[in-house]
């Protein structure tokens, strides 16, 4: 292959950027269709020798009009692209209820060996036994991890494992004659997931207040048991970093009323290893391995939300399921049929098994008590000027829980705040989440961030709440400055969005 180099001038001028001037402003980078012409290209094809006679009057009279780039071109593109990210790679990332922890190469590296990376999904299973017996390692150490039956590992996100978990409850209990129960009580402190997984199922969502505390009432649910609930779904620890500490009395309450327990387990990273879920009394839980066991996420995925199901939801679990070393891919008695096509997300059952064992289970509970750890400390040190919600709640389990009160009078927001932080080079946490408290802020540390970066941030923290408190809410209003974007209209962007590119002569003409 031979490279065009004959290329456009770069920097000003045709090339449709703007050379940068050492600042750590990125250029604002523009489209390929931009930058590239039909004149160039990175490859050299042989001419067609194919005639019109095998395209049956198809070929192609008009040229194909790609943006040509040559190979540097095209690689610069994309990695001035890659640099208007905002990675973990690249610096704290403190979404709470997200997990945004460190991925170790070490995972990428053995999901990249050819013998799982190059897998075909049509490939006789006779020609697969280790990715089969790898994907059996896995579900053992789920299984054990949660103290559970068994898993199905395929749904492709956490919602999707709810789903398929709330599917197997409803299969039990239509088997059990008690399909009629039509109703799943939901904390409202829970993840939106949770309740529309229930309605997406054709489920009556009944909401169940929070206490006082952030924590859910035992009293409450049992209150609003009855013959028609088929089953709680409830987060532990809860999205407010609290543990449920009367979580065994709500199992039982919800198992002696005949329903079931589906706890969502995407709070897993704050104790895997130290406490099993089905030591608590669930009978269905999904695990974000994107969260919990550090395979990459965000931007859409990929993800992998695998279920662990109780002994009494076993017999229902979808195929396909690894049992004794053997693939079961056509349902059989109770068994639900697939939810995804062939056998999951291949590349990230490698990785999370990759940091399993990298870490051993004595490693993986000091993930755990390390990442409450870490977030105990931010609570700490920011609880003198940040306001807590659930004061009274002393510890918290793995992210911290502020409210907007500490704002008051300031004409700075929650938004307004998390632009700024953009500015001082951290990603914002987690904003308006949980519903329950006013303006929520939830910072999730996770265990791997040093404390020389939390002190950093703690710094930062600090210094912009008594920058809101002191009168300059102008810095926060105008921000971000210093990001290549500002505050976008993300409402139009949802629903006028303009995804593909037209010749600028093809636009309609801006109305002046
Ligand atoms: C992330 C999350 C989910 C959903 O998981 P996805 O993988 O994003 O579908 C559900 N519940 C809680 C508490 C979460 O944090």
């Amino acid at each position: 292959m031979s490279m065009n180099t004959q290329g456009r001038p770069t920097g000003t001028g045709t090339s449709g950027y703007a050379a940068t001037s050492g600042s750590s402003l990125l250029p604002n980078e523009p489209l390929l269709f931009e930058i590239g012409d039909t004149e160039h290209s990175g490859v050299d094809l042989p001419d067609t020798t194919v005639g019109d006679e095998y395209l049956g009057g198809f070929a192609r009279k008009t040229p194909l009009d790609l943006a040509g780039l040559t190979e540097p071109e095209a690689m610069r593109h994309y990695v001035r692209l890659s640099r208007l990210n905002y990675s973990i790679d690249s610096g704290m990332y403190p979404l709470g209820s997200c997990t945004m922890k460190h991925n170790p190469r070490l995972n990428e590296k053995m999901a990249r060996l050819p013998g799982f990376a190059d897998i075909h999904p049509l490939q006789p299973v006779s020609t697969v036994a280790g990715a089969l017996d790898l994907m059996n390692e896995l579900a053992h150490w789920l299984m054990t991890l949660t103290n559970t039956a068994a898993v199905c590992l395929t749904p492709k996100a956490g919602a999707h494992g709810e789903m398929a978990g709330m599917m197997a409850i409803r299969a039990a209990q239509a088997a059990k004659g008690e399909a009629h129960r039509n109703v799943v009580l939901v904390p409202e402190s829970a993840h939106g997931t949770n309740p529309a997984t229930a309605a997406f199922l054709g489920y009556t969502v009944k909401p169940i207040p929070a206490r006082a505390d952030g924590t859910v009432d035992a009293a409450a649910v049992k209150a609003a048991l009855g013959p028609d609930v088929a089953a709680i779904m409830l987060t532990n620890p809860n999205t407010c970093g609290l543990f449920e500490p009367q979580i065994i009395d709500i199992a039982a309450a919800v198992h002696e009323a005949g329903a079931y327990f589906y706890c969502d387990g995407a709070n897993f990273n704050a104790i895997m290893g130290v406490v099993r879920p089905g030591d608590l009394g669930i009978d269905a839980m999904h695990i974000n391995l994107h969260k919990t066991f550090s395979t990459p996420h965000g931007g859409g995925g990929p993800g992998a939300g695998p279920v662990v199901l109780s002994a009494a939801l076993a017999p229902f679990a979808p195929v396909p399921f690894v049992r004794d070393g053997q693939l079961v891919e056509h349902a059989e008695a109770g068994h639900l049929g697939r939810i995804t096509a062939f056998n999951g997300q291949m590349g990230m059952y490698v990785r999370a098994l990759t940091y399993m064992l990298s870490h051993g289970g004595d490693g993986l509970a000091r993930a755990a008590k390390d990442a409450v750890l870490n977030a105990n400390y931010v609570k700490s040190r920011l609880g003198s000027v940040f306001s807590a919600p659930f004061a009274e709640a002393g510890h918290c389990m793995h992210e911290a829980l502020f409210d907007d009160s500490f704002l008051d009078g300031t004409g700075v927001t929650t938004l307004d705040f998390a632009k700024a932080m953009i500015d001082e080079g951290f990603h914002p946490m987690t904003m308006y989440f949980p519903l329950v408290v006013h303006g929520a802020m939830l910072i999730e540390p996770t265990e791997s961030e040093p404390k020389q970066t939390l002190d950093h941030f703690c710094d930062v923290m600090l210094e912009l709440a008594a920058d809101a408190r002191g009168g300059n809410a102008g810095r926060f209003t105008a921000a971000p400055t210093r990001a290549p974007r500002r505050r976008l209209d993300e409402t139009r962007a949802a629903r006028q969005p303009r995804l593909k590119w037209e010749r600028p002569e093809m636009l309609p003409q801006a109305a002046e």
